[in-house]
């Protein structure tokens, strides 16, 4: 079967993005099949903010996150896409619980510009390598789901890291250019915060960490356990500069509320590992929204 529902209950809900509502068809037995497509269309209901859902969650129990909390999931994803009627331009439209999209005022990305306005919280990072790692490609993106691979605190909150994913080309941008390819790490809190690290890949240099994983995608939709040790650390830039804002998901529903931090400098990847990733997803971003009455402040790593 396509998608283990042992490890699908925990794992999918922390997916980006998820197969649409035409998503593949498994091949798991009936009642299998339908608990796991529950999973898929409630992390379509949030890219982000799925993984928080279960995060506190029995495996099999209504996630209890507010951005979720009471959508009927058989009707979640709306059909939302990267481009056409399901387009950004038109997710605040396609149902009810997307309206954020259209009427936040705190939304994801925005356009990434140098400011003189010092953060007040800064992530002190602390990833280990993975206990374990499975890849996924979602239909919206590829993701990468880790147990036991630390997390960040920030201010007094413990955040989780539960999985990264992929988006090309970027979508936030640094004074107004857009990268090839940017990867968010999707921190969990336990009461359901979350937390995202971006960082942007130029094309340059190979990346070991970026590898590791290409080497180990489902053939299509699916997913893979990744068979080769995964310390998130080697996506780390060596500058440690960043901003930070306070933001939402970039994908329906748009829920705001996330802790956003973005690295300032780039990392690499070579050009092949770029296209790898363009092969299969070459629009999957939301375009840079208004940043509106926030603040855009600048910090170090920890
Ligand atoms: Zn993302």
């Amino acid at each position: 079967m396509r998608f283990a529902l042992t490890a699908a209950v925990s794992l999918f809900a922390l997916a980006a993005c998820s197969p649409e509502s035409d998503a593949p068809e498994t091949e798991a037995p009936e009642t299998e099949r339908s608990q796991a497509q529950d999973q898929l269309e409630s992390d379509a209901a949030s890219e982000e903010g799925a993984a928080a859902a279960t995060e506190t969650a029995e495996p099999g129990a209504e996630p209890d996150f507010s951005d979720i909390e009471g959508n009927d999931f058989e009707e979640a994803s709306h059909g939302w896409s990267y481009e056409g009627e399901g387009g950004p331009e038109n997710w605040g439209s396609l149902g009810a619980d997307y309206a954020t999209c259209d009427t936040g005022s705190e939304q994801s990305p925005v356009d990434l510009v140098s400011t003189d306005m010092a953060a007040q919280n800064t992530p002190d990072i602390n990833w280990t390598p993975a206990s374990s790692a499975t890849v996924a490609d979602t239909g919206h993106t590829i993701v990468v789901m880790v147990e036991d691979a630390g997390g960040l605190t920030l201010g007094e909150t413990r955040y989780e890291l539960v999985q990264f994913h992929f988006h090309a080309g970027s979508e936030h941008t640094i004074d107004g250019e857009q990268y090839p390819l940017e990867v968010h790490f999707v921190h969990a809190s336990e009461a359901g915060e979350l937390a995202v690290v971006g960082m942007m890949f130029e094309e340059g240099a190979a990346s070991s960490a970026l590898s590791g994983v290409w080497a180990s995608l489902p053939e299509g939709e699916g997913e893979t356990d990744l068979d080769v040790a995964l310390d998130p650390n080697a996506f780390l830039p060596e500058d440690d500069a960043i901003w930070r804002y306070e933001g939402s998901l970039t994908t329906p529903p748009c829920s705001e509320g996330v802790a956003w931090t973005v690295f300032q400098t780039p990392i690499t990847a070579a050009g092949e590992q770029i296209e790898d990733f363009t092969a299969r997803y070459d629009d999957n971003y939301r375009p840079v929204q208004p940043l509106n009455a926030r603040s855009l402040r600048e910090g170090d790593a920890g």
